[in-house]
């Protein structure tokens, strides 16, 4: 998807992110995501580099935005046919201050560092945002395992962990999944990483619950974004009973905010995947739900499917999931997947509230509309927080080799989502933004990154 950079403003301050944004796409030419990700914090943050000159002086700023490592690899491997395919493998560990780095693995063919050091940025904020002691990376590669057999994406993912194994760790850095990453692929990766190291680490999430997996991880995502929508309506006086609520993607995070948005009293209506999109009036129910979930991750199928199963919903070829009337919208595919122009148009038929599920899925244009228009709006670093939440209290039940409840995981989940939601608030209001959730999320993962950075020296 495109990305688009909103022009930094005149002025003083704006003279400063615009030198720094300028000396990042020097240095990182061609990483446009990275630099839409980039700007957007610096932007939040001037205030608190005025407050905070010791940050400034310490150049915290600059030795944020550089990964304390980039690791890339050839990927080789054989499909059915016997044909050789070279894929390119990356980790990007980019801030240990607070902890292991931690971040998830995401195969698809659009991947390239450039996504990867927007995704490991982000990733520093949210896991700071969680409480947790979690660090910030990401990896992936460009293979697609759309269409593959399981053999081959057991041998593709066996050559990408034989060289992975080397750079990870329980404490070192602990992956997790992503797009194209889910509990098979998490599977033939923990397998090649014992056998060749011999040992039972918990150096991957998203496990399954046979060896060491968590309660509500696979929900955790969609879960998680639900609630902190939920804490968003509530300072309105409102919630998801009785709204209209628009999901984009068809995948794991969209399929459990699906489920929660229901469980809450909301009907979601749309879904999608990278070919189109349906609509379905009489609402996204648990058993059309459990059709959507046995098509995508049973089956492999197309969204466009759901309509051959339940012909009273509609199917539309593209991109137009968000000129669905709706009063929630739940971005939940991937970056960039919401223009200002579908901002206009959700807030033309209404919309109050935008909570993202997916990673950076609002281009730049979109925040700063839902931001002056004064809609409900959270950035992908708190709202969807959970996941890698949950991961790391899937690291804590490793730790102590017990496994919780799902009442007691999830009861976890929703206060972490609480405390976020408190976090963002807090920090928007103390800087004079309130409602602002882009600037409270990322003051607020920023404050426990910077003064671990101080603490610890200049390394
Ligand atoms: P999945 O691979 O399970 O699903 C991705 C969904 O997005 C699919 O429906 C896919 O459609 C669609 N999609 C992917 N690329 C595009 C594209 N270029 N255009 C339109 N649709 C697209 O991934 P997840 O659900 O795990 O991840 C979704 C988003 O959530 C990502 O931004 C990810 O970074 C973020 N995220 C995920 C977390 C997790 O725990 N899994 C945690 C935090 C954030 P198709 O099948 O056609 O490719």
């Amino acid at each position: 998807m495109q990305a688009t950079l909103t022009k930094p403003k005149s002025g003083s301050k704006d003279a400063f992110v615009s030198k720094f944004m300028q000396d990042l796409a020097a240095k990182n030419p061609g990483e446009k995501e990275f630099h839409q990700a980039v700007q957007e914090v610096v932007e939040s943050l001037v205030p608190v580099l005025e407050r905070h000159p010791e940050f400034k002086k310490a150049k915290i700023m600059e030795r944020i935005v550089e990964p304390e490592r980039t690791i890339t690899f050839r990927v080789p491997w054989t499909d059915d046919k016997g044909e050789i395919h070279i894929q390119r493998g990356y980790r990007v560990e980019f801030n240990s201050a607070i902890g292991p780095y931690k971040g998830g693995l995401r195969f698809h063919p659009s991947v390239n560092l450039g996504i990867l050091k927007f995704l490991g940025f982000e990733q520093i904020f949210k896991n700071s945002l969680t409480t947790l002691p979690m660090g910030g990376g990401n990896g992936g590669c460009d293979f697609d395992p759309k269409g593959k057999s399981d053999a081959e994406v057991m041998r593709f993912c066996q050559s990408f962990m034989s060289e992975l194994f080397r750079h990870i760790g329980p404490n070192t850095d602990v992956p997790a999944g992503d797009i194209g990453v889910g509990g098979r692929e998490i599977g033939f990766m923990f397998g090649q990483y014992k056998k060749l190291t011999n040992r039972f680490d918990s150096v991957l999430t998203g496990k399954g619950l046979n060896w060491g997996g968590s309660l509500v991880r696979p929900e955790a995502t969609g879960y998680g974004c639900v609630y902190f929508a939920a804490e968003q309506l509530a300072t309105r006086g409102d919630g998801f009973k009785g709204k209209r609520v628009a999901v984009s993607g068809s995948g794991n995070v969209a399929q459990y905010a699906v489920e929660k948005v229901t469980q809450l009293g909301g009907k979601v209506v749309t879904m999608s995947d990278s070919n189109g999109y349906i609509v379905d009036e009489d609402g996204i129910n648990a058993e059309k739900l459990a059709f959507m979930l046995d098509l995508k991750n049973v089956k492999r199928g197309r969204i466009k499917e759901y309509v051959s199963k339940f012909p009273k919903a509609q199917y539309h070829e593209g991109t137009g999931v968000w000129s669905v009337k709706v009063d929630v919208a739940l971005p939940c595919a991937t970056q960039n997947e919401l223009s200002g122009k579908d901002a206009e148009a959700l807030i033309k038929n209404g919309c109050v509230c935008v909570a993202e599920g997916a990673n950076m899925p609002s281009t730049a244009e979109a925040v700063e509309i839902f931001i002056n228009k004064k809609i409900l709006f959270a950035p992908g670093k708190a709202s969807n927080a959970g996941g890698v939440a949950t991961s790391g209290l899937e690291m804590s039940q490793n730790a102590i080799r017990m496994n919780w409840s799902r009442e007691e995981v999830d009861r976890h989940l929703h206060n972490i989502m609480k405390s976020i939601h408190k976090t963002c608030v807090e920090n928007a209001k103390e800087y004079g933004q309130p409602g602002n959730y882009v600037m409270g999320a990322n003051i607020g993962g920023f404050m426990k990154v910077a003064t671990s950075m101080m603490d610890q020296g200049l390394v």
